[in-house]
């Protein structure tokens, strides 16, 4: 009974082991042709400081993820800006195959390539839900790659602060005057216009921003949120804490990868990239918007801190500054012109349809 049972085991074992090594199957093996024995070791910098939390966190969970869902096909060491190459230069060491990844946002790259703000973020421009929409769903994914192919990187959305706070000012602002002669920490397309209004953008690294505040060589300074403006100290050297952030309403930050490195890597491992970076994109923006409602609580505690909203009057002018600053900047440009147009047109699109949908049903509450 028992030698029977072992018997017609080993006869079924032989016709599997047979079959296995049948033409028919060699066939279908070949057709998926994924070498599953091959590793990628690949590096990653970024431009954020040694343990930034959320930004260099989310970036470093996203390299474990990839490492979990490969089973260690693919591996990436992350570096903060600094450790390898300096922060800023992140995009042209991917770009050049110095590294195979970076992170950061494309409006760092604004002096090479203009209109890579767009796919960052512009003063008064989209939120994350619109900007997630254009990007996944609107084509604006797709433009940001043909942006980026000269240079030979390949993009993706990994991570949205969400609406930043208007910043840390030393005096009120009552009115669009107030602004002028005003020396304030603000970067990029915001300190353009920031400028417009009679303002003076200064720029300075984030590891500057608390003492230059604090020490009054500048009156004001944006961040990010709450979580981060607590954690920098800010409330400490300024006690009049500005909303919204005008100048960012939903910063995307970005994966970028070396196209011949993108190429190099089987149809599964580019599957489980680009969606690893799509989780990494909604968890970032979850934590970091879980972790501002709770540090907006502890900052309304402090006795020394007083919320204000900017006056209507003051975003008003600041909203026609901005247009003025995108229309003359896409005049002159026409590569800059093309990203602005397609932005333009999903966003009155997504303003129509917010206007009714989300911004109508957040209003019953005010009313
Ligand atoms: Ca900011």
């Amino acid at each position: 009974m028992k030698n029977t049972l072992i018997n017609g085991l080993f006869i079924t074992l032989l016709a599997l082991t047979l079959s296995a090594c049948g033409p028919e199957n060699t066939a279908s093996t070949n057709s998926t042709a994924i070498d599953t024995s091959k590793t990628y070791n690949w590096k990653m910098v970024t431009t954020w400081p040694p343990g930034f939390p959320v930004l260099q966190e989310g970036a470093e969970r996203f390299a474990d993820n990839i490492k979990a869902m490969s089973n260690g096909r693919l591996t990436i060491k992350v570096y903060a800006g600094g450790e390898l190459i300096p922060a800023l230069q992140t995009f042209d060491a991917v770009s050049q195959g110095t590294v195979e990844m970076g992170h950061g946002s494309a409006y760092y790259w604004a002096g090479k390539v203009p209109e890579a703000q767009f796919f960052s973020t512009v003063p008064f421009g989209m939120t994350a839900r619109g900007m997630n929409a254009w990007l996944y769903d609107g084509g604006g994914l797709d433009l940001w790659r043909e942006v980026y192919k000269p240079f030979h990187v390949v993009p993706f959305p990994l991570g949205n602060t969400g609406v930043q706070m208007g910043g840390w000012f030393n005096k009120e602002i009552n009115s669009i005057d107030d602004i002028k002669g005003l020396k304030m920490r603000i970067p990029g397309l915001g300190g353009k216009v920031f400028a417009k209004a009679g303002g003076n953008p200064i720029l300075l690294a984030g590891s500057e921003v608390y003492t230059a505040l604090e020490r009054n060589t500048i009156d004001a300074t944006e961040w990010i949120g709450p979580f981060h403006d607590q954690r920098l100290g800010l409330y400490r050297a300024a006690e009049h804490y500005y909303y919204p952030g005008w100048h960012e309403p939903g910063t995307v930050l970005e994966l970028t990868v070396n196209q011949r490195a993108w190429d190099s890597l089987p149809s599964d491992l580019q599957a489980i990239v680009s969606n690893a970076a799509m989780a990494e994109n909604v968890r970032m923006l979850s934590e970091m918007e879980q972790k501002n409602l709770s540090a907006l609580q502890e900052l309304k505690d402090r006795p020394n801190v007083q919320l204000h909203r900017f006056p209507n009057d003051v975003l008003t002018t600041l909203k026609k500054l901005t247009d003025e600053t995108l229309l003359e900047m896409a005049a002159n440009d026409v590569k800059f012109k093309k990203v602005y147009n397609a932005y333009q047109a999903f966003r009155n699109q997504n303003d129509a349809w917010s206007d009714i949908s989300e911004n109508a049903y957040l209003a019953i509450e005010k009313e």
